[in-house]
């Protein structure tokens, strides 16, 4: 027997149509590209979306379209992410910190139709063009007062592309499981391979964001992504918003702590999301300048280990609690989050903290477990590690194309790639990426846990840990330090600090101290340009096995 409960389908455009009806006067506040402050309303956003929808129509955008946005975080490219998924179009945004090559491959796989730009990357799009096989114009994401004078063909300026349009408009009923968006992942090896998001698995994953134990989002809220809107959708924050009425304050291209700070401050932001990297600037930049956070109450942090003494910085100097998050993009992007529970509360703050630098539980609608080698269950008692495997309403079948051929086991469950422990408390610690892993005389060495301890050293501005061959023990740790400025620590007094704190075989065989450590598109360490910078590397200890 079926109930019988009215079978509406989840849509995107629903999300909006919500936040103009209940919460129209919420404003967006961006920093734009142009320089001024810009405000405006969900009312507003809402009209401007359809007028775009209504225009990309009138330029013969069907449902299925791959339409492209290189872009910062700001209300144009917000209005992009509606009015193209709203009409059954593909939204497919670009992470324009890839290699140029990348660029081109991932326009011209996902024949990409029209390509939307910020101004900041018109010289970028201007030296590619000729490559992107499939664009019929190029949309520059502002006024006529400020288009540039451009080599690109088919140049359109998006404020005279949707002033013809009235915005009197209904979005199609699409079916739930119309894809939406694409995003492409920035995969270290071959080439990257496309996340082709749904309505459906977009509406279930607004709605975990909005969860008290997620991301807690609601109509209270002041949210100010630093995660890029073209970085899993800045993990859904775009959308988890306007399902509770949230007000958004979008940073532009200036992420430095000054910037981030000062939109906090005027805007009086209660929450953040970002990567462990541009915290530390706006810590470092608070620091220098001996300044509080008066009305954030939490960030998120993700993308990369948010590491302990950054975790207590914020919650004890600061007042800001930390979620510390895990997903990735083939998850929409959200696996884990770090919220305490309630006998978690009373204990000692060293004790959660212990908690609270875990990746965090899985949220409900993702199931996590973890196996060995031979795909066998391994228990959840916080000591096992093995492969991470997931599923769940919002997590990739596959990818774009069907690149990289079948991705799921016979379970349904899909190889994060990660390698972790899980405790009898359900959370979840990642101790590598099962590439990073470092392989010590058959047993394995987290990189990740080295590098947290590692950047507890006051004189440690970031760390970075990877296997270096070995004769006797196959591959053995080198930690790779940039000091604080002005710091000068020595190899002696970071071994010293490391002391006790790890198991005495997980002691990196050697220090090296360097100007800054590469990163990826996405903030993460570059793992394999580490490597290869320091391939032909000889450990001291390898000299001595050797002889
Ligand atoms: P991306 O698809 O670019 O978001 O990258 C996803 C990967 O980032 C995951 O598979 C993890 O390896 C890593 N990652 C994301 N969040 C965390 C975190 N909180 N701690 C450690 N690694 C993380």
């Amino acid at each position: 027997m079926l109930g019988l409960i009215q079978d509406r389908p989840l849509l995107i455009s629903s999300l909006l149509d919500f936040a103009a009806t209940y919460h129209g006067e919420v404003e967006i506040v961006s920093r734009s590209i142009e320089g001024p402050i810009h405000r405006y309303t969900y009312r507003d956003a809402q009209r401007r979306s359809k007028q775009l929808a209504q225009a990309l129509q009138r330029l013969g955008v069907k449902p299925g379209d791959r339409i492209a946005t290189l872009a910062w975080n700001g209300y144009r490219h917000f209005e992009c992410y509606y009015g193209v998924s709203g009409i059954g179009a593909v939204l497919h945004t670009i992470n324009p910190r890839l290699f140029a090559e990348q660029i081109v491959y991932i326009a011209n796989h996902a024949e990409d139709s029209y390509i939307f730009t910020d101004l900041t990357f018109v010289p970028l799009l201007e030296q590619m063009a000729p490559e992107l096989k499939s664009a019929k114009g190029y949309v520059i994401l502002t006024d006529r007062k400020h288009m540039p004078g451009t080599s690109l063909p088919n140049v359109i300026c998006y404020e005279e592309l949707i002033a013809p349009e009235s915005g009197e408009m209904e979005w199609p009923r699409l079916d739930e499981r119309t894809a939406s968006s694409l995003c492409y992942t920035s995969g270290t090896t071959g080439n990257p391979k496309g996340v082709l998001y749904a309505h459906r698995s977009t509406v279930l994953h607004s709605f975990a964001t909005c969860m008290q134990d997620v991301l807690g989002i609601s109509s209270r809220d002041t949210i100010l992504p630093v995660v890029p809107m073209f970085h899993a959708n800045a993990w859904g924050i775009v959308y988890g918003a306007p399902m509770c009425g949230a007000k958004l304050v979008f940073p532009g291209r200036e992420l430095d702590g000054q910037n981030v700070y000062e939109l906090m401050d005027q805007e009086k932001v209660t929450m953040s999301a970002g990567v462990p990297t541009v915290w530390l600037m706006l810590l470092n930049y608070m620091k220098e300048h001996d300044l509080k956070l008066p009305y954030m109450n939490r960030t998120v942090i993700g993308g990369s280990a948010a590491p302990a003494s950054m975790i207590a910085t914020f919650e004890k100097q600061y007042g800001v609690t930390v979620i510390h998050a895990w997903g990735m993009t083939e998850m929409s992007p959200l696996g884990t989050t770090g919220v305490m529970k309630a006998k978690m509360a009373d204990w000692p703050f060293e004790k959660q903290l212990e908690y609270k630098a875990k990746q965090g539980r899985a949220v409900f609608g993702v199931d996590l477990k973890i196996s060995d080698d031979g795909g066998n269950e391994l228990p959840r008692d916080g000591k096992a590690f093995g492969h991470l495997m997931v599923r769940g309403f919002w997590i990739a079948s596959g990818y774009f194309k069907g690149e990289g051929g079948q991705v799921l086991d016979e379970g349904g469950w899909f190889d994060t790639g990660d390698v972790a422990t899980l405790d009898p408390e359900g959370f979840m610690q990642i101790t590598d990426r099962a590439k990073d892993v470092i392989k010590s005389g058959g047993e394995w060495i987290s990189s990740i846990d080295l590098e947290n301890l590692a950047v507890g050293h006051p004189d440690v501005a970031e760390a970075a840990v990877i296997g270096v061959a070995h004769p006797k023990w196959d591959e053995r740790p080198l930690l790779v330090i940039v000091p604080k400025q002005g710091r000068s620590p020595t190899k002696e007094e970071i071994l010293g600090y490391l002391d006790g704190k790890i198991a005495k075989w997980w002691m990196p065989d050697d220090v090296v101290f360097a100007k800054e450590i590469p990163h990826t598109a996405t903030g993460k360490i570059q793992k394999v340009a580490l490597r290869q910078q320091f391939k032909d590397y000889v450990l001291p200890t390898a000299q001595s096995a050797a002889e």
